[in-house]
């Protein structure tokens, strides 16, 4: 196995596995935080200062063993996990990309908007839905498992090796509610327990908390609270903040929004990207009788205008709750759209500060502007898409894998993984791998 990211950082996931004369990377993802630090300079970035500045892992360890890559798995669609398909597979251009349909969706939509000076991809697109299955040229065996995220079709991905499965379980929680598709294939992690698991590579960035992760029926309902049952002759504005790639959270939005007789609006041009390949996929056709979806500036402040005149027959949803200088909430904030702050408008963040020194700042900012306007504001109307402590004790209970690797955060953030997994019987070196984000590692 070749950790390349993700490892010991939240960000740029990809790793790859060497099994005989293949070897399959699974995940490409981008370091958001560091993406946009050098925001204005990505335009002109080759591959080797997309490197150097640390937004894309560092392919270099299995570049002398490029031609032996069969497989690019994506294993869901956040950017930190499939952003540099679009700067790295071409180094792999024999390897086919496979992902579950909305994954690939994502990624043909991020191809379009593809930004720097990197060639094309001539990589395959493949398809693969969750529960199904593919089969590498040496005949082994590739399965996607259903699994809950904060995304849909997030699918964790099992590696039918000879020795043993090789199970990459990144991101996932395990959500028995789900807003949205189905619960986690938990039959199927358990059959796969009966063949063996040898190694698992797992989520560990939330395993400090002693809980198990709430579902997101949970956020329906404090969405539900705040503006359906506390005010319901309201005639104020409603704001909601939250991330565009929540398709869960925006149907939950649209729901809501219907049993208050209002009209939604989504906007922003990433908003309209992911409904687009939610619908693209078969998942939910956000249609024009249900919401209006405003890509451009132009239709964005079009509508702007006419729900700032009707504000109790709409309800608004836009990008911008980490704050982001460009994005839509911060524009309302500053006074920059159509859209009159006025008191009392209720001002939703479905969504969580993620606690990057550029996020907790940015947030700041624009928490101190809304609060000038004495609207009321609602934060931390979410529940977290990663599994807790309790979630990973199940997962364990499970599949009982022969060696786990926690990934996804720096030791900090996994020691929850690394107690609980040692509380279970596991050592460190032994059978519980600690380990940093570039190196090659073979497990008996
Ligand atoms: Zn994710």
């Amino acid at each position: 196995m070749y950790t390349l990211g993700g490892v010991d950082e939240a960000g740029r996931n990809m790793m790859a596995f060497e099994i005989g004369e293949e070897i399959v990377i699974c995940d490409m993802g981008l370091q958001l935080s560091n993406l946009v630090a050098h925001n204005d300079e990505v335009d002109k970035m080759g591959l080797s200062d997309l490197v150097e500045k640390n937004i894309v892992a560092n392919p270099e360890m299995i570049m002398k063993h490029k031609d032996k890559v069969k497989a690019i798995i994506v294993s869901h669609a956040h950017l930190d996990h499939v952003g540099a398909v679009q700067y790295l597979a071409n180094l792999f251009p024999q390897a086919p990309i496979y992902g579950t349909p909305f994954t690939i969706e994502v990624l043909k939509v991020l191809m379009k908007s593809q930004r720097t000076v990197t060639s094309p991809l001539k990589n395959k697109f493949i398809k693969v839905n969750v529960n199904s299955s593919f089969n590498l040229p040496s005949g082994i065996e590739v399965e996607f498992v259903n699994v809950t995220h904060s995304i849909p079709q997030a699918a964790i991905v099992a590696i039918h090796a000879p020795e043993g499965v090789i199970m990459y379980a990144n991101d996932f929680k395990f959500d028995n509610r789900p807003a949205l598709g189905q619960r986690s294939n938990y039959q199927r992690l358990k059959e796969l327990d009966e063949i063996g698991i040898k190694l698992l590579v797992v989520d560990s960035v939330r395993s400090n908390l002693k809980r198990k992760t709430l579902s997101e029926i949970v956020v329906k309902e404090m969405l539900r609270d705040i503006f359906i049952e506390t005010d319901i002759v309201d005639t104020k504005g409603v704001v909601i903040t939250t991330f565009a790639s929540h398709i869960t959270r925006l149907k939950s939005i649209m729901e809501l929004t219907q049993e208050l007789n209002r009209k939604l609006v989504f906007l922003g041009r990433s908003m309209a990207k992911y409904c687009k390949a939610a619908k693209n996929a078969g998942i939910i056709d956000f249609k024009e009788k249900d919401v209006i979806i405003c890509e451009t500036p132009a239709e964005r402040n079009k509508w702007l205008d006419i729900v700032n005149k009707n504000k109790k027959d709409y309800v608004v949803v836009c990008t911008g709750h980490q704050g982001e200088e460009n994005a839509v909430m911060s524009k309302i904030a500053e006074g920059k759209t159509p859209f009159e702050l006025k008191e009392d408008d209720k001002i939703i963040f479905s969504s969580e500060v993620i606690p990057t020194q550029i996020n907790i700042e940015a947030s700041q900012i624009l928490h101190s502007k809304l609060e000038a306007y004495n609207c009321k504001i609602f934060k931390d109307i979410h529940v977290s898409g990663h599994a807790s402590r309790e979630d990973h004790r199940d997962l364990l209970g499970m599949i009982h894998p022969k060696h786990v690797v926690p990934v996804h955060g720096h030791v900090r953030l996994k020691e929850g993984m690394i107690e609980l997994a040692e509380e279970l019987g596991y050592e460190k070196d032994k059978n519980l791998w600690v380990l940093p984000d570039q190196g090659e590692y073979e497990f008996k």
